[in-house]
């Protein structure tokens, strides 16, 4: 039955205590952030971070002038991720926060087309034909949606198989309308991390036969702010210290640790900005110069990091990610203990992505509801083309304590056992 329309603009209002209240009750039927398994965002802070937060809430990162010091930590801000990224000349660094890696992607594939456009990119020739990027299928959906928006035509190679890229089957999708291959440290299916070194390296010698210039946009989503504090000897090679990668997204609300809100896009060095796009807008006071989509913001997000970057430093970063990747560890072999589960991450990020081996396939929707029931939110999806099989995913966050991770595992044998009791070995994780 549908919902009778109601407005929420009532004639007279109501005392803020009361909407404070009708709210607050409200929001009691949502699901907690903390039993949300499958999302990367932060979901807390410090105290300190949330009062500089609130102190800012109000701060328009717009008015650039209005707000100097806030225009000169985001600015530091932009350096210091282009150092922690390798940028040639992190001094003089190029980029933008955004709302968001989605954002940040929008962007990127935008630079990427007009640079095509104008040849700056492609020294040989004039562009031809329909602009192409080429990823492969465990690329994000933005890439496809903004591909659709800014008539790009989307070419994925499909995977071999879990956890091996199709490096040939991409190689031969580029052409002379190639803007950009983009390259995922860490798929949001399964946090796998494309071998963006043995990426570049194809392509250097495809450009140099061919007299192309294609570059790499690298969606560091998700890997952005875990690689750099990653101290262990598996760590790949991936950002601006490989030469044709050009420009990168992370997402600052992900395991940049700042709540949702914040992305960030890097670019190599200041050529790759097209000089129609870095508008200068001089209604408010001064000039401002953005390249960024949104224009107004509030500055508390921006802030936030700044506080985890001055707070954590990188020991703290580094600590963060370490623990989260042994807790995942764990976790992981928790999983594959019960008997009934395969794993399909190779846990390079602290990102578990797994399957029912056979027996109980095609019943993760009553698995995930028995958990449900418990509070623990667990998505389940189809792997990309290239992978037959539906993939269950738990994200270790900085939140989770081994504590929680405990009664997760036992919820999840639990949820298992009523399931199917028969099927599983299904021995306590211990
Ligand atoms: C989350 C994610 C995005 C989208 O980023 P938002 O920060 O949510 O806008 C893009 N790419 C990858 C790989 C992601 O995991």
């Amino acid at each position: 039955m549908e919902e009778a329309f109601v407005s929420c603009l009532s004639e007279y209002g109501m005392a803020p205590a009361k909407a404070y209240q009708q709210i607050t009750e409200e929001l009691a039927g949502d699901g907690n952030p903390y039993q949300d398994l499958g999302s990367f965002t932060a979901v807390r802070m410090q105290p300190e971070a949330n009062r500089l937060i609130c102190d800012t809430l109000g701060k328009n990162l717009a008015n650039q002038n209005e707000y100097g010091e806030t225009t000169s930590i985001h600015k530091k801000l932009v350096a210091t991720i282009a150092d922690l990224l390798h940028a040639p000349d992190p001094a003089h660094a190029a980029g933008t926060s955004t709302s968001g890696s989605s954002e940040a992607c929008a962007i990127a594939m935008l630079m990427h087309k007009w640079l095509w456009q104008a040849g700056t990119t492609t020294e040989s020739r004039k562009p031809r034909g329909i602009p192409n990027i080429v990823l492969g299928t465990n690329a994000h959906l933005v890439w496809r949606k903004f591909a659709l928006y800014l008539g790009v035509e989307v070419r994925e190679a499909p995977f071999d198989g879990i956890n091996n890229y199709p490096l040939g089957a991409m190689l031969s999708l580029i052409d002379e309308n190639t803007i950009c291959v983009v390259a995922v440290m860490g798929s949001t299916f399964s946090g796998f991390c494309d071998p963006v070194k043995e990426i570049n390296g194809a392509l250097m010698e495809m450009n140099a036969r061919n007299g192309w210039n294609v570059g790499i946009h690298v969606d560091g989503a998700i890997g952005g702010f875990i690689l750099p504090f990653v101290t262990n000897s598996r760590k790949p090679v991936w950002d601006f210290a490989l030469p044709l990668v050009r420009s990168i997204n992370l997402s600052g609300h992900k395991f940049g640790l700042v709540y949702p809100g914040l992305g960030w896009l890097m670019l190599r060095d200041q050529t790759m900005i097209p000089e129609h796009m870095n508008m200068t807008a001089s209604y408010l006071t001064g000039n401002t110069q953005s390249y960024a989509i949104s224009f107004s913001r509030s500055s508390s997000l921006v802030i936030a990091q700044y506080f985890n970057f001055l707070h954590y430093g990188r020991a703290g970063y580094g600590a963060v990610i370490e623990k989260c990747l042994k807790n995942a560890r764990h976790v992981a072999s928790g999983l594959e203990a019960m008997g009934c589960f395969e794993l399909i991450s190779d846990l390079t990020l602290p990102v578990i992505a797994f399957s029912f081996t056979s027996g109980l396939e095609g019943r993760e929707a009553d698995f995930t509801s028995a958990l449900r029931s418990k509070g623990w939110m667990l998505p389940f999806y189809q792997m990309p083309a290239g992978i037959e099989c539906k993939a269950m995913r738990i994200v270790i966050r900085e939140d989770m304590s081994r504590e929680r991770l405990e009664a997760l595992l036992t919820d999840i044998a639990e949820a298992v056992a009523s399931l199917s009791p028969q099927t599983c070995l299904y021995r306590q994780a211990g």
